[in-house]
């Protein structure tokens, strides 16, 4: 049972401006096409060839480093296209608007937060917003790593995923990574995270 590269719900070019055309393809047919590829060339004939992507994050300190950083490229990039929307930005909705103003003091000081979490990572990785206990936080994690994997990051599930490897941005914002996050609060599809939240907590 290999994984497939999700399809995306929307056009490489349906995030511009704030994402280029380019970037997502080579993104999406390129480097998520790579880690789906290489963790289904990992698997294949170990214990965990027919188990779910999350019991392999889980239990990814005893799979060896192929299947760490593929399964978590495979897992993280496809949380990332579903978070994004050519509709998207403006604020959050339903309930995860409630807990972002109760567990992170409201959109403006999340906002700070996760901007300053991406902008900080050094080098490749990725910033985040989990749920943990019923709890939001944010986080920031190197390489293909993720929350779900043990002691990584603040732990728990990942309802938002933003990308900070020069890979995601570097056609367009060149070493302007901040722009480049700046951008991505015009694009995140906070239905989509409002759903995610509601099925974590
Ligand atoms: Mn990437």
């Amino acid at each position: 049972m290999a994984f497939d590269l999700p399809a995306l719900k929307y056009d490489y070019n349906a995030l511009e401006p704030h994402i280029d055309a380019r970037t997502m393809e080579i993104h999406h047919s390129k480097h998520h096409a790579g880690y789906t590829a290489k963790l289904n060339a990992a698997l294949a004939g170990t214990d965990h060839e027919n188990s779910s992507i999350d019991e392999i994050l889980k239990n990814v300190d005893n799979l060896g480093a192929g299947i760490r950083n593929n399964g978590g490229g495979f897992y993280n990039h496809s949380l990332f296209w579903s978070i994004m929307s050519a509709n998207g930005g403006g604020l959050p909705t339903g309930l995860l608007a409630d807990a972002i103003d109760t567990d992170l003091g409201g959109f403006e000081a999340f906002k700070a937060a996760f901007s300053n979490a991406a902008a900080t990572q050094f080098g490749s990785g990725w910033a985040w917003l989990c749920v943990k206990d019923g709890k939001l936080s944010v986080c920031s994690s190197a390489n293909q790593d993720n929350p779900m994997m043990p002691g990584v990051g603040c732990g728990g599930i990942p309802i938002l995923g933003l990308d900070v490897w020069e890979h995601a941005y570097y056609l367009n914002y060149q070493n302007r990574r901040p722009d480049y996050i700046e951008a991505f609060f015009n694009v995140i599809n906070w239905d989509e995270v409002n759903i995610r939240y509601n099925a974590a907590k």
